[in-house]
């Protein structure tokens, strides 16, 4: 008996050595979206927990449905001394959408609004009504100086962007809290922290536009890194045999339909990944690839509404699938 003890004891140290790590979980509603936290390594507890306040006081800050928000603030007109998280948001968001050439607009709300997609009260407005709202993008303002701002005429949100930016910080502020390996799923973003536990790289899954949850077309395979994905798939409405999805095409003021069911973007930085899948679906598959060999800071998955898929140079030796395209620089 008591060598059978000691067996099991030995088997169970062998368990525990061989998995190298604990690991801790956890599953969250915030930001309109599932989360899932997973944390490997000592005190793994205590990151997941940490994170999911960091996460908490993101929130807060940047949704734009609660009245008290900072952003909530900005919008009905008030000048708000920002936090940190929100000033570095803006100020970033403010520049992406220059750099985009306003594919990526974060003073878009007005016209979010106006489709029902804030609310999931869905409509096809007016096309008087979206010419109202389109020249409140375009002219609206937004004034920023020493972490005070103030819109004139503009109303903002980060929906395109802060999980990428809430993903970004939680890996950081991991990082520098001492954790060797997380996966922190956000919603439709992936961000990775070091490798897995066994020190081999992260499968991530693209997602089938036109499958369920869980069929993939292909499988990335990364290292430290955020991964994020936009797609019409995500969010749609249908009316009269149309589908108008969640991503606008601020140059229009309807739904973007430039011929993507989806796009991936693989970056070290989970901002600049979360607003550049929402930019290039709005871009198109060739003013994408232009604008991919522009940078040097990312890499795409892009797949067109007729089921083709394109890959940047730099996926090819990484992206695993029946067939696909490389987009050479
Ligand atoms: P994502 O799923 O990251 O592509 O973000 C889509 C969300 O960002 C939408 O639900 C809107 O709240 C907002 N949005 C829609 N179109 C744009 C756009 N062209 N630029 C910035 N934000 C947008
Ligand atoms: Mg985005």
């Amino acid at each position: 008996m008591r060598r059978y003890t000691a067996l099991l004891l030995l088997l169970s140290l062998l368990f525990l050595c061989g998995c190298g790590q604990k690991k801790a979980a956890e599953t969250v509603f915030a930001m309109d979206t599932v989360m899932e936290l997973t944390v490997w390594g000592s005190d793994a507890g205590n990151h997941v927990k940490a994170a999911v306040e960091r996460i908490r006081e993101l929130e807060a800050a940047l949704s734009v449905t609660r009245a008290d928000s900072e952003l909530a603030r900005l919008n009905a007109g008030e000048t708000v001394a920002l936090s940190a998280d929100t000033e570095s948001l803006l100020e970033r968001s403010l520049a992406l959408r220059e750099e985009t050439g306003g594919a990526f607009d974060p003073m878009i709300y007005p016209l979010v609004k106006l489709w029902g997609f804030t609310t999931g009260e869905y409509r096809v407005p007016a096309e008087t009504e979206i010419a109202e709202m389109l020249a409140k993008v375009r002219t609206g303002t937004v004034e920023l100086e020493d972490g005070m701002a103030a819109a004139h005429g503009a109303e903002l949100d980060f929906g395109a962007v802060a999980k990428g930016y809430a993903g970004a910080v939680l890996a950081r502020e991991m990082k520098a809290a001492g954790v060797e390996s997380a996966l922190l799923q956000l919603g439709g973003n992936v961000q990775t922290v070091g490798l897995k536990p066994d020190s081999s790289r992260w499968r991530v899954g693209i997602r089938d536009p036109w499958g369920g949850e869980d069929s993939y077309l292909g499988v990335l395979e990364v290292g430290e890194t955020a991964v994020v994905t936009s797609g019409g798939y995500q969010r749609y409405f249908e009316e009269a045999g149309t589908r108008y999805c969640h991503i606008l095409d601020p140059a229009t003021g309807y739904p973007a339909s430039s011929g993507l069911a989806s796009v991936t973007i693989v970056a070290e930085d989970g901002f600049l990944a979360d607003g550049l899948s929402t930019a290039l679906y709005v871009m198109g598959l060739d003013a994408a690839a232009e604008f991919w060999r522009s940078r040097d800071d990312f890499e795409a998955v892009l797949v067109t509404d007729n089921g083709r898929i394109y890959v940047t140079g730099g996926l090819r030796d990484c992206f695993a699938c029946e067939e696909f395209q490389v987009i050479e620089r």
